[in-house]
């Protein structure tokens, strides 16, 4: 591909003789067939060196070294050409431009655009992140609460269960207590079953100790045991 027209100030004024053969634009980058002198768009005879074989499409010629036209080079920095940057009404020589180009004032002025174009995103992604960032924000504080809340609910239970195990103590000890007296009371009354039950026999034991003592012992005490045994 050449030079487009659009980039010359007058295509018109341009010679045929500076088109290439094949796109028919103004020659980029000329190259010539030493054989027929054709002069060619570098870009243009490669692709079609590529289709015929390294052959010259004018006049059949094999190219097989590409040579660069320096005289229709410098006839191509003359031309009189336009600045491609949008906003920009500068003209001058073909071989100026670069030059202009360094210090395109809307070539800097579209990209001050681009700069605050690419700004404006950042500013909205950074809204947006700030969003999300205040929505986890509110999103933590209400799992905080809940969590603060789990933990109160946590602690009453915590003192509920302390209160009761306190009076399972309380009521174990008065269970035990009242073990206690029961033994006592159980030990008390066999005790005293006990007792009544001896009742009769130291009756018993009484009476025969009164009928030794009265009938035997005594009144060998007295002396008046043979005066018993020998009374009728
Ligand atoms: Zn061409
Ligand atoms: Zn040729
Ligand atoms: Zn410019």
């Amino acid at each position: 591909m050449g030079l487009d027209d659009a980039e010359l100030v007058r295509p018109d004024s341009v010679s045929v003789t500076l088109r290439c053969p094949i796109c028919t634009e103004v020659f980029a980058e000329p190259v010539f067939c030493s054989v027929c002198q054709q002069v060619f768009c570098q870009d243009c005879i490669e692709k079609a060196m590529a289709m015929c074989e390294a052959a010259c499409p004018t006049c059949r010629a094999p190219m097989k070294r590409l040579q660069p036209s320096l005289v229709v080079g410098s006839l191509l920095s003359e031309l009189h050409v336009r600045c491609m940057q949008p906003g920009c009404y500068w003209t001058g020589r073909r071989d100026e431009r670069p030059a202009h180009g360094m210090q395109c004032l809307a070539k800097e002025l579209g990209k001050i655009q681009e700069l605050r174009l690419h700004l404006e995103q950042m500013r909205a992604a950074l809204a947006f992140k700030e969003d999300e960032l205040l929505s986890l924000q509110l999103q933590l504080r209400s799992w905080t609460d809940h969590a603060n809340a789990l933990e109160n609910q946590a602690k009453l239970k915590q003192l509920q269960l302390n209160a009761k195990q306190s009076m399972l103590e309380f009521t174990q000890r008065e269970v035990d207590d009242l073990k206690c007296q029961l033994q006592q009371t159980i030990k008390q009354h066999h005790a005293s079953h006990f007792g009544h039950s001896l009742l009769p026999l130291i009756f018993i034991l009484f009476f025969l100790l009164h009928v030794w003592l009265f009938y035997d012992t005594l009144p060998a005490v007295l002396g008046i045991r043979d005066c018993l045994l020998a009374s009728p």
